[in-house]
């Protein structure tokens, strides 16, 4: 399968999944137009689309692909996504013949309640859930939810790749640096990100296991995470500890 990021909006990525014979998906399209102009460019036929999540900037495309394209559009089960055709819940399996794709649906209540990813054909379509070195933000959700739905895909396989909604690497990567400053993995991500923005090309995808060994809400078991917590005042548990990352996160600004 071709995985293809589209950039789309201010910052985000709508995923084109597609394979030799020209059959095509799409993930989180948040406008239209970014996805017409790459399926004519390349000569694909839109098959299927998946939602992860109920955000305008992840589904306000979906409405004007299926009056071209008239697709099943798979979403989480939930009310705010009028448009879809096919509702998953967790455990939930997603076999497509056109491009052959299977995919395992976790739900990973956090960034919203209801938020799902899609695990399988290598990638994992994760949203604004997971983000190359950092996390989404909890709108809907509590620190146990999200720590839960992140320990649910840190098991998935490690060469999956990490397909997020977002182009937000670089800002996460100075947040990771001011928790873990001596982690050599981290600064080679960071490096290499450097590189590829400079070059305006996407920082993603990249795989899980290199999030593994670079990304803050990944580790807060790792010893660094946990001394960072401790001169910060998270009590000694990986949900405390998970808290006092995000909401560092959200105040920090470098
Ligand atoms: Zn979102
Ligand atoms: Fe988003």
């Amino acid at each position: 399968m071709h995985v293809v990021p589209l950039p789309a909006l201010a910052d985000n990525y709508i995923w084109l999944l597609h394979d030799d014979n020209g059959d095509a998906i799409v993930v989180d399209p948040g406008e239209a137009a970014p996805v017409e102009t790459a399926l004519r460019a390349r000569q694909l036929k839109l098959c299927a689309i998946l939602l992860t999540h109920h955000h305008n900037d992840h589904i306000g495309g979906a409405e004007a692909l299926r009056k071209t394209y008239d697709v099943p559009i798979y979403a989480p089960d939930d009310a705010r996504i009028a448009i879809a055709t096919h509702r998953l819940q967790d455990g939930d399996t997603v076999v497509l013949t056109q491009p052959f794709a299977r995919f395992q649906v976790m739900a990973v209540p956090g960034h919203t309640l209801s938020h799902i990813v899609y695990a399988g054909a290598g990638v994992l379509l994760c949203g604004d859930t997971l983000f190359s070195l950092g996390c989404g933000r909890l709108f809907e959700g509590t620190p146990a939810q999200m720590l839960s739905s992140l320990q649910r895909i840190a098991s998935l396989p490690g060469d999956l790749l990490v397909c997020c909604g977002h182009e937000y690497t670089a800002a996460n990567g100075r947040f990771a640096q001011s928790v873990e400053p001596d982690n050599l993995a981290l600064q080679q991500r960071v490096d290499e990100v450097a590189r590829l923005r400079a070059q305006h090309q996407p920082s993603v995808p990249a795989p899980l296991s290199s999030e593994l060994a670079c990304n803050p809400f990944l580790r807060v078991d790792s010893e660094s995470v946990i001394d960072w917590c401790n001169r910060h005042g998270a009590a000694n548990d990986p949900v405390a500890r998970f808290a006092a990352l995000r909401s560092a996160k959200d105040a920090f600004r470098a």
